[in-house]
């Protein structure tokens, strides 16, 4: 029931952007940007109190603006930011509320910053502290205002004195407005600036393998089946490829596994630069790796590129690795047009691949309609003389 109430609220008050906004801003650098405006307003009030001597006013807002001014950092050296934010209202209310009883009315030039005080509130500690606040300032100017003529005498200045004591309150708050608003508006650019970062990250994450950064194998799939999906003139992946690194348990039974992890790395990126950004390269497995072939520009068709890739990674330069010899790669493709669709393409480029392994590895063999697929992958037509 309340959280029903809660969330009518939010949707009646928010816009879905300014509720992610909302939980990606923290309190702790909403107080940090709050003590700024302090650091404003609290030495144009001290010059205009020193000039007019009103002492009492000059000591009560030394105090009170050290703790506006240092709130972040009593917050950081405490570890609590309620600490800091409590503070820092206690020392802005405590204030206003003593300068209201030095002008003896509420009519005095600070009195309306009692009203700042449940929004600060908001902003720095959520709604239940801002409620809280809010009770509190509403008590306050019943007692100073509504009650305070019963107990307070005004003080008298003259016209001149007033005036510009009532002229500096508004230039500061005019100031503080300002910056205030600058604020807000750049906090809002770096949420939303943050989320973008966030976004990217999550992307990055949901479609990238870690180790070789080239697609996984769920984005591999993805894009299969989206080009599935379209008619048939639309298609545009026209080869699916299937690579395995050969015998490369040998590798990490001698080398190691971290330098079994630098060989993938370094075969995926032989894949991806002989592919090109236009032929998207994704792991599919430990050391096996899949190529999706798309339509021209590039003029080459799926055997050739292929057999491109089989020749790039058996001249890959192993030398930081003696001993390691030269690393190849055994390669199956099939075209999509002879099987009906990528999807279907899949599963014969795999067993073209069985096929180029029993043929001795290090070549390409690519599948064709009519043939068994694995496991009978006897004799298997070679894409390119290897
Ligand atoms: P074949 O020529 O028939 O492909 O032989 P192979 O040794 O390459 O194939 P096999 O399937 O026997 O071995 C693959 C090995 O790859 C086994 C597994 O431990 C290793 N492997 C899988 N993923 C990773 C990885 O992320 N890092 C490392 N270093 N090794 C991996
Ligand atoms: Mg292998
Ligand atoms: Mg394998």
């Amino acid at each position: 029931m309340v959280q029903a109430l809660k969330r009518r609220l939010r949707r009646l008050l928010l816009t879905p952007q300014a509720e992610a906004l909302n939980a990606d801003a923290t309190y702790g650098d909403r107080l940090q940007r709050l003590s700024v405006l302090a650091g404003i307003a609290v030495p144009g009030f001290l010059v205009m109190f020193v000039w007019y001597a009103m002492w009492p006013l000059v000591a009560a807002l030394v105090v009170s603006g050290v703790f506006l001014i240092a709130a972040p950092l009593i917050s950081r050296w405490s570890g609590s930011l309620r600490l800091g934010r409590e503070l820092f209202l206690v020392a802005l209310f405590g204030f206003k509320s003593y300068e209201v009883v030095y002008f003896g009315t509420i009519l005095s030039p600070g009195s309306a910053w009692l009203a700042s005080v449940p929004v600060l509130a908001i902003m720095t500690g959520g709604l239940a502290c801002g409620l809280a606040w809010t009770l509190a300032t509403v008590a306050a100017v019943v007692v100073l205002g509504i009650a305070g003529h019963a107990w307070m005498t005004p003080r008298t200045f003259d016209e001149v004195e007033l005036q510009t004591i009532y002229s500096i309150g508004i230039i500061c708050l005019v100031a503080c407005l300002t910056v205030f608003v600058f604020l807000v508006d750049y906090e809002r650019g770096l949420a939303i600036a943050g989320l973008a970062r966030m976004n990217e990250t999550v992307r990055t994450l949901a479609i990238r393998d870690p180790l070789t950064e080239v697609f996984n194998r769920r984005h591999i799939g993805d894009l299969i089946a989206g080009d599935d999906s379209r008619p048939a003139e639309a298609r545009t992946i026209r080869a699916v490829v299937m690579i395995d690194i050969d015998r490369f348990k040998a590798i990490n039974d001698t080398f190691g596994h971290l330098t079994g992890d630098g060989v993938i790395k370094a075969v995926a990126a032989a894949i991806v630069a002989e592919a090109g950004p236009q032929n998207p390269v994704g792991r599919f497995g430990g050391e096996e790796f899949i190529c999706l072939v798309r339509s021209p520009p590039d003029a080459r068709d799926g055997p050739a590129l292929a057999e491109a890739i089989r020749r790039r990674v058996s001249g890959l330069a192993c030398d930081g690795i003696p001993g390691l010899g030269r690393v190849t790669v055994s390669v199956g493709l099939a075209a999509c047009e002879a099987f009906g669709s990528a999807q279907a393409a899949l599963p014969e480029a795999d067993s073209a691949l069985y096929a180029a392994k029993e043929a001795g590895r290090d070549c390409v063999r690519e599948a064709r309609p009519g043939r068994t697929a694995w496991p009978g992958h006897g004799a298997w037509p070679s894409a390119q003389a290897s």
